[in-house]
């Protein structure tokens, strides 16, 4: 689409046409909704196409949420749970087969290093060949992992969780929502509380330490004893599991545009909260089990803006020039804020989360997403006789009206196996390794990341230069290195050590010109040299370190302070003896300056030498 979206953007930026002219020419394409125009759009169901991959992602050179190569798996999720957007929106359900995943991964992690694979999906383990794939990947790439970050699972087969037990950082995560079987219908959940309780059995009987649940309150029809019914379960679950930690994550249900409960009405924040704390309050002594929730108000502007109009635009505006920003933030929400600019603007909130009557037309009306409102209303309408529909990829298609347009493949045959794959593990044979002490340098571009980070920047360069790192046993495998004592932040380097060991001897006339080549710039590789032993970092903790300091403002002040110092231009190199106390202590010591003095000068170490 974005493609789609230039000529006439760059038609425009040209001065080739004018404003009225681009919305003209944009309403022309597929899944652009230009408000000025009112058009209505439909959605665009992008086909699951290996060249819309990102193959080449982009790796941060610090560590970030979701830091690994990522590759979704499988999209929309057809369930059917009435409550969930995305269930709808993303219909049809597309698959990923495995021998795309495994060529995209195998070019992904050649590019970008990474040591781990995040397998994307509304619910990874209907995803009809997931062990399959992960044995797969096992196979090829030998030294990758595969993560499922949180697994929503709702029914754990034991083959399943035996398999998945080779992941790293991986835990059960449980989506129950509501534990009454009345509400399992209004919202239809089709997973039975022994279903639960048997995945949560096998979560201990395999070791697993916590298990995370996700619930909702203030669903259609929730009364009193549906609470009651939630807090009775958690007790129970943590009677009978006793090795388990739970941590129990409480959201206020939202109503969600494009779904079956689009007309219903959203409870108020109060309502939400007294039912919070009366969970809260049966577990205020408990160690095992944690209960975590989604703030109400957070959620009830959730309910405002997902099913509000063109005139909460002025609200926005006015909370943000109140200072509402980066909202998500807890510590940064301010409901104030948002309550003084409705008032401002005479706008009732209310009027937003209140029962929509089924005549009245929607704001959000103006996208399709292809699926019928006559669909979504029958489901709406099954919901208040307590009556659930199945799941179309497992049974029958219930006709939501995807597949009417598209003529889309899986919705005619379902999700079923096609294909089988056997998969043959080689027994892990105790390797022969080898050592190495890689010297390296950096400067101006890297001297404010940790050394942590330039620790894993470089294991992804080693990745990407095709050397076999050895690997620890274990449940969260890590390549064997080792680093001597950090130098604080802010200071370059042009000798830094790393040492690591491999399963395969290097070819060392080569690998420093590999290594170099896919470096990001700024980070160079000095010397690699095959050791017999781990080195004793205690040992380079007394050496003798030179260092420089340049681009000093005022020179004179502090070379009179200095022994043993150089002076050429505005530069001053001097050593001192790592050993005695921290190197900024050290620093200031050599420079006669204070604390905040020696931080704003710019240090680039030179040179260890060893003292024996
Ligand atoms: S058209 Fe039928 S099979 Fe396809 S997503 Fe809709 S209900 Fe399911």
């Amino acid at each position: 689409m974005v493609k789609e979206l230039i000529p006439p953007l760059q038609a425009y930026k040209n001065r080739e046409i004018k404003r009225h002219e681009l919305y003209k020419e944009l309403t022309g394409i597929k899944g652009v909704f230009v408000p000025e125009l009112g058009n209505t759009t439909l959605k665009r169901i992008a086909p699951f196409k290996e060249e819309y991959f990102p193959v080449a992602q982009i790796v941060p050179s610090i560590d970030i949420v979701h830091n690994r190569y990522v590759i979704e798996i499988m999209r929309g999720c057809t369930r059917g749970c009435r409550f969930c957007q995305g269930g709808f929106t993303y219909r049809p359900t597309r698959l990923r087969m495995p021998e795309e995943i495994i060529e995209l991964a195998k070019k992904g992690i050649q590019l970008t290093g990474y040591e781990d694979i995040g397998f994307l999906a509304f619910t990874s383990s209907d995803y009809p060949y997931l062990i399959e794939t992960i044995k797969w990947i096992r196979k090829e790439l030998q030294d990758t992992f595969v993560s499922l970050p949180s697994l929503p699972i709702d029914a754990i087969e034991e083959n399943m969780l035996k398999e998945l037990r080779h992941l790293r950082r991986f835990s059960i995560t449980l989506a129950p929502e509501v534990v009454t079987e009345k509400l399992r219908k209004v919202i239809n959940k089709n997973v039975p509380l022994e279903l639960i309780y048997r995945s949560i059995e096998l979560a201990e009987r395999y070791k697993y330490p916590h298990v995370k649940l996700y619930f909702m309150i203030g669903v259609p029809e929730e009364e009193e004893e549906d609470i009651h019914a939630l807090i009775d379960f958690l007790k129970d679950i943590e009677k009978k599991f006793r090795r388990l930690r739970f941590k129990a994550a409480i959201s206020p249900f939202v109503p969600r545009p494009h779904t079956p409960f689009q007309w219903v009405g959203q409870e108020p924040p109060e309502r939400s909260l007294e039912k919070i704390r009366q969970i809260k309050d049966a577990f205020r002594k408990s160690k095992r089990m944690q209960i975590t929730y989604h703030n109400p108000y957070m959620s009830f502007l959730e309910g405002i803006f997902g099913r509000g109009d063109e005139k909460l635009a002025q609200v926005l505006e006015i909370a943000y020039r109140n200072g509402a920003i980066f909202d998500s933030r807890k510590e940064f929400f301010d409901f104030s804020k948002y309550e003084k600019a409705f008032y401002a603007s005479g706008i009732d909130p209310y009027k937003y989360t209140r029962k929509r009557s089924l005549e009245e037309s929607l704001p959000w009306e103006v996208i399709n997403t292809e699926i019928f409102k006559p669909f979504l209303l029958k489901e709406y309408k099954k919901s208040l006789k307590m009556v659930m529909t199945p799941d179309c990829m497992k049974e029958k298609c219930t006709g939501c009206g995807v597949w009417f347009r598209e003529g889309y493949e899986l919705c005619r045959k379902g999700i079923r196996k096609d294909k089988e794959y056997q998969i043959e593990l080689e027994e892990k044979k105790p390797a022969d390794y080898y050592r190495y002490l890689l010297t390296y340098a950096f400067g101006e571009k890297f001297r404010f990341l940790s050394q942590r980070d330039i620790a894993r920047i470089i294991i992804h360069i080693l990745r990407k230069s095709g050397l076999r790192l050895r690997y620890s046993e274990g449940f969260v495998p890590r390549p064997h290195i080792s680093l001597p004592n950090p130098l604080p932040l802010g200071f370059e380097s042009d000798e830094e050590l790393l040492y690591f060991e491999t399963i395969e001897k290097l070819n060392r006339d080569k690998i420093l010109q590999v290594l170099n080549k896919n470096s990001p710039g700024g980070l160079v590789f000095k010397k690699i040299e095959e050791v017999f032993n781990k080195p004793d970092w205690t040992k380079y903790s007394k050496s003798i370190v030179e260092f420089d300091i340049f681009r000093i403002p005022d020179i004179k002040g502090i070379q009179t302070n200095l022994e043993n110092a150089t002076i050429k231009g505005n530069k001053i190199s001097f050593v001192f003896d790592f050993g005695k106390g921290g190197i900024l202590k050290a620093l200031q010591n050599a420079t006669g300056l204070d604390k905040d003095s020696v931080r704003k000068l710019h240090f680039r170490k030179k040179r260890i030498v060893v003292k024996d």
